[in-house]
């Protein structure tokens, strides 16, 4: 079988009725774009759908996805997408690549009622069916008989799927950490989770983000105590900037707020957007309503905490237009204090850098992890993974939601957990599953998408090639106008665009060597306008490497009269 192998009707995947497959399309090998497919007697059924972010070898892409093109081609044996929890990098991708798969969701309450506002942005709303499944549910889809196991995590409603059918049982985790006080929502369901185990579970796929960090990641009830003593030692302003989407932690700093005699003010558009899903269904029920911007401004410093978006260091949020005084209601100054309660997000270094400087600038005290108490993971450390593998007692172990030094640290680990067979895959890996164990058996063809201003393009393709040249060495356009035999019939026009500032006129020596050329071509190639274009490629080449020392995009428009 090869890597472009189509899955045919007689391919194992769809023939084999003694087996389950699991194929990510992406989420393995890096954390991010999570796209998750199981196979069972040819039907197929994703798990999560998720975005991951585009960065700076992507100039203007904001959102990349992974390339569906597999399940696109097997839509008829598509039966739908399940949705472990609302992250981005777990739903995000769904409004984009829903019009492909136009297939049905299953959601718990607030992950729905997150991707419905989602659907409603992009005018989706009426055409995506979404069945709502209550916490702890069991429902099937197809062959596929599931059920959700609530975990804890730094989102409400985190659910673990268990995929059970004749081949075997699977316990796709999610993202999950053990928190006993995780303050919003139920603490993780571990009678469950043994019963499950007890009943024999034959493969895990399983998130392995900080599968590279000793010990637990903390519990959310600590940090409350935490950031209130934190707070306590300001008069000025407390900013707080975290993730929108962390319910959790909007309540831990409510609360902390509330003893110190603070109200608390939402600070940018996704805080809102959260605020009103948790809201509609029960969460935030004993934190007052947040103030606005607007009202927060009429209140005393001491009197006030505002959570703020923007923690990554994104340009747009709130806390880089406040560090950058550009903010229309907020203004924090000498006396203030900025709490980056949220980790860094590897890639996001040198913003978050550039918003800390300035905010230091405008004499306000920054405080983040590395300070202080501040944030907890919402990611098994190492002492969660092992009580998981306690718990499940799979005999087979995916690591998952890692890159490749978090999935060889949580594979070590699960064998050290005495799991029999761990498997380190990548995104493409076909894996059978069957009771004598696991073997990758198919590579499909993967890759990315950017979701660029209102098109889908392929990162690597022609237009994100030509973008990335274009920033780092301009572009340089020649109008090339010749009569009916080939000789130019006005002199040639080039535009820098990117190369020199306009002041500097040096296009002279350029459009001579251009025009030299043109007229020194022998007549039969003259009436090629391949040869035209090649010949003028070639001079500018040569020319503005001389002139500039860069490599630009050429473009030759040829006009023949
Ligand atoms: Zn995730
Ligand atoms: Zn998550």
């Amino acid at each position: 079988m090869n890597a472009t192998a189509p899955l045919t009707a007689d391919h194992p995947a769809i023939r084999d009725p003694d087996a389950l497959y699991f194929l990510p399309l992406g989420g393995a090998g890096e954390i991010g774009m999570n796209l998750n497919l199981y196979g069972y007697r040819g039907q197929w059924l994703i798990i999560d759908c998720g975005v991951t972010f585009g960065d700076d070898a992507q100039p203007g892409v904001d959102v990349v996805i992974a390339d569906p093109a597999f399940i696109v081609e097997h839509r008829d044996r598509l039966l739908g997408i399940v949705a472990t929890h609302a992250h981005e990098d777990h739903i995000g991708a769904i409004p984009y690549l829903w019009p492909q798969l136009q297939c049905p969701v299953w959601a718990t309450p607030f992950t729905a009622s997150v991707l419905r506002a989602k659907l409603v942005e992009a005018g989706l709303a009426e055409r995506v069916p979404i069945t709502t499944v209550p916490m702890s549910g069991r429902f099937t889809i197809g062959p596929f008989d599931l059920e959700l196991i609530t975990l804890t995590h730094s989102i409400p409603e985190p659910n673990a799927v268990v995929i059970r059918t004749a081949a075997g049982t699977v316990l796709h985790t999610g993202d999950w950490k053990l928190d006993p006080e995780p303050l919003i929502g139920s603490p993780t369901d571990e009678a469950r989770l043994r019963e499950v185990g007890d009943e024999g579970v034959l493969a895990i796929v399983c998130d392995s983000t900080n599968a590279l960090k000793p010990g637990s990641s903390g519990s959310e009830g600590d940090l409350r105590h935490s950031l209130t003593e934190l707070i306590g030692r300001y008069d000025g302003r407390v900013a707080v900037g975290c993730f929108a989407s962390n319910v959790a932690r909007l309540a831990t700093i409510a609360h902390a707020a509330r003893a110190h005699d603070r109200d608390v003010a939402l600070v940018g558009r996704s805080l809102w957007r959260i605020d009103k899903a948790a809201r509609e269904n029960g969460y935030l029920a004993d934190v007052p309503r947040f103030l606005t911007e607007d009202e927060a401004g009429y209140i005393p410093r001491d009197k006030v905490v505002l959570i703020c978006t923007g923690s990554q260091g994104e340009p747009r949020a709130a806390l880089a237009r406040i560090a950058r005084d550009d903010h229309p209601n907020i203004a924090l100054e000498e006396g203030d204090v900025a709490i980056f309660s949220s980790r860094i997000i590897p890639g996001n270094e040198k913003a978050i850098g550039r918003l800390q400087n300035a905010l230091v600038r405008l004499g306000v005290e920054v405080v983040t992890e590395a300070d202080h108490f501040v944030h907890v993971s919402g990611h098994p450390a190492r002492d969660e993974l092992t009580r998981m593998y306690q718990m499940i007692r799979p005999r087979i172990a995916i690591p998952v939601h890692g890159e490749a030094r978090h999935l060889a640290a949580h594979a070590e680990l699960a064998r050290a957990c005495q799991v029999h067979e761990a498997l380190v895959i990548e995104n493409g890996d076909m894996v059978r599953l069957d009771r004598d164990g696991a073997a990758i058996v198919d590579e499909v063809p993967v890759g990315r998408i950017a979701q660029d201003g209102k098109s889908l393009l392929p990162i690597g393709g022609t237009v994100l090639q030509q973008r990335r040249r274009l920033g780092s060495d301009g572009s340089v356009v020649a109008t090339l106008v010749v009569d009916r035999r080939g000789w130019l019939a006005a002199p040639p026009q080039i535009s820098l665009v990117g190369l020199a500032e306009p002041s500097a006129a040096p296009v002279t020596a350029l459009r001579d060597a251009l025009a030299d050329a043109m007229e020194g071509l022998p007549a039969p190639l003259r009436h090629d306008d391949n040869a035209l274009r090649d010949t003028a490629r070639r001079v500018l080449r040569r020319g503005l490497s001389g002139r500039f020392g860069k490599r630009p995009l050429i473009d030759i428009q040829l006009v023949r009269l």
